[in-house]
């Protein structure tokens, strides 16, 4: 895999659109109930518009703050040179870029997202960086085309809350984790204190106008907020995380619960 850094389209799980057609309208397009199918669809279509200036709507969005969670999931994934990592979600590669020369030349990086727009400008990044134990793949969390027991630690950047089935997600990155292998996700979150929540919900009240004035797109930014508003609570994720077989589970407020990190551990044995 190492220097391969072409978005794989044939690691594109098979499509079950077909039966998800059929399925009830129960995941959550933020504030709209939605079949598996149309979440899909709609995410990508999110992700396919704002993709060009989504890091500068980041750092315009969070001052900056992004990129300190960011270091912030790194330092608590705990990544160790030598280290197969899954950088899940990765879209524009920036956790790829501050891990790939942690793990160094005998470790490597799979930089996974759904979206081929996200990734390429990921897999551009890394490969400006010079990174060349970076691969890329074109794939949703709920099928990752990868075998059993492959991965020593997974990171996942503000991209759970975009997930059509969420649980099926942990398990799959169960799967693909190596025994004592762990998965760390970072996400926003609501703040517990009902000052600071009415203050980060008006101030991201901004941000769908900001997304209009530089993307041209509200819409997307309008489903962040809502997306963010529909997501499930911190201690509902650590109950999820345990579902789904991981252990040793907890999660971690940032700038009093504007988002979390939550990090699971599969069982050295089942
Ligand atoms: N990790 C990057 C970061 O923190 O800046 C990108 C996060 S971006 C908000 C969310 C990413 O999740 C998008 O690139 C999107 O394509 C990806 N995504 C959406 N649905 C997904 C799914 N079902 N499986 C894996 N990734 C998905």
């Amino acid at each position: 895999m190492k220097n391969d850094l072409s978005p794989n389209s044939s690691a594109r799980p098979n499509s079950k659109e077909s039966q998800e057609e059929d399925c009830p309208e129960e995941f959550s397009f933020g504030f709209e109930k939605v079949s598996a199918s149309t979440k899909r669809k709609r995410v990508n279509t999110v992700f396919t518009s704002v993709a060009n200036e989504y890091d500068l709507m980041n750092d315009l969005m969070s001052l900056g703050t992004h990129r300190l969670f960011k270091r912030m999931l790194v330092e608590v994934s705990g990544i160790n040179s030598g280290d197969q990592i899954l950088d899940l979600a990765g879209g524009t590669g920036d956790v790829a870029d501050l891990i790939y020369r942690t793990v160094g030349n005998t470790g490597h990086i799979t930089l996974a997202d759904p979206n081929l727009q996200m990734i390429e400008i990921g897999r551009n990044r890394l490969l400006d960086a010079g990174a060349c134990n970076v691969s890329a793949c074109v794939c949703t969390a709920e099928e990752l085309p990868f075998r059993a027991d492959t991965f020593d630690k997974i990171t996942l950047s503000f991209g759970f809350r975009n997930f059509t089935d969420q649980y099926q997600a942990l398990t799959e990155m169960r799967r693909t984790l190596k025994p004592g292998g762990s998965v760390t996700i970072l996400e926003f979150t609501k703040p517990k204190a009902q000052t600071l929540k009415n203050l980060y919900a008006q101030y991201r009240s901004l941000w769908p106008r900001l997304g209009e004035f530089i993307t041209g797109d509200k819409a997307s930014y309008t489903y962040l907020n809502e997306s963010i508003e529909v997501h499930q609570s911190q201690e509902a994720l650590v109950e999820m995380f345990r579902d789904a077989g991981y252990v040793s589970c907890f999660y971690t407020d940032l700038l009093g619960g504007v988002a979390a990190i939550h990090k699971g551990t599969k069982p050295i044995s089942d």
